[in-house]
């Protein structure tokens, strides 16, 4: 919550953070304390949990940091897309009038306005109290990768858990049970998370429009495309959370065929 306008409420909406912080730290201590005092992983095993949590405190770091996009002041609908706008509008699904009473601006297609942040939030998917930000066009990628770096090792961390209780149940305690159900518990939620978000970017859908009930996406330009508009064409910082941008979240590119309305109707839009 660091953009947003009240110190105090940035305090607040930061202890999440805090949270989420601690729990990975003491994930890992118990980890050490717990499995690898009995036995030995494999080295594969071994580097894979550790890079992974370097891996998660960055780009959960980088999702927190980065600002998800607001409106530049100079912002004005270009002509081009005014006939998209209107369609869009007018079929009330994605529920995105071009004016925010509340920041009192003209915003861009897929801009919303988020009560918790105060402000409208370029290509919104949704506001996360657990990186205390919202997830927007410019930090969407690095959430995505902070949630399939933690199902990784959450589930890895769940079957050294499960070995050692197996293979050495004399030396098991309840805590082991403990953390074991802890981390496959936090392990699927994020996996889960993690693939309906990859899904999400794949398709060019935003979590707002899916609630909103868009049949098919206005902006799928196919899954590569949409993969890169979110994540750069380069294929490390899709990998890593690195510092990669694309676009400017203002104007986006739509598919050729656009389905207006629940009747199925389907228009020609050339940009
Ligand atoms: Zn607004
Ligand atoms: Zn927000």
């Amino acid at each position: 919550m660091l953009y947003h306008a009240n110190p105090i409420l940035r305090i607040l909406y930061s202890i999440p953070v805090l949270v989420v912080f601690l729990l990975c730290f003491l994930l890992l201590f118990l980890y050490h304390y717990l499995c690898l005092s009995i036995y030995n992983p494999s080295y594969p095993i071994f580097l894979t949990v550790h890079l992974c949590f370097i891996l998660i405190l960055w780009s959960f770091t980088m999702s927190f940091i980065t600002d998800p996009g607001s409106i530049p002041d100079n912002y004005f609908i270009p002509e081009s897309e005014k006939l998209i706008s209107m369609h869009i509008n007018s079929s009330k699904k994605i529920g995105n009038g071009r004016y925010c009473v509340k920041c009192r601006r003209i915003r861009p297609l897929r801009t919303h306005h988020c009560s918790v942040c105060g402000r409208c939030i370029l290509r919104m998917d949704h506001h996360c109290p657990w990186i205390g930000n919202c997830v927007g066009i410019y930090n969407h990628r690095y959430f995505v990768q902070f949630l399939l770096y933690s199902a990784l090792d959450c589930n890895i961390l769940t079957g050294s858990f499960a070995r050692v209780i197996l293979d050495y149940p004399e030396k098991t305690t309840w805590l082991y049970y403990t953390v074991m159900i802890v981390t496959m518990g936090i392990g699927i939620f994020v996996l889960i998370m993690g693939l309906s978000q990859l899904w999400a970017l794949m398709m060019n859908f935003t979590m707002l429009e899916i609630h909103n009930l868009i049949e098919e996406s206005v902006f799928d330009i196919g899954w590569k495309e949409n993969i890169f508009q979110s994540c750069g064409r380069r294929y490390i910082p899709f990998l890593l959370p690195l510092v990669s941008n694309n676009m400017d979240g203002t104007s986006f590119p739509v598919s050729k065929r656009i389905k207006i309305g629940r009747v199925g109707i389907k228009e020609d839009i050339e940009m």
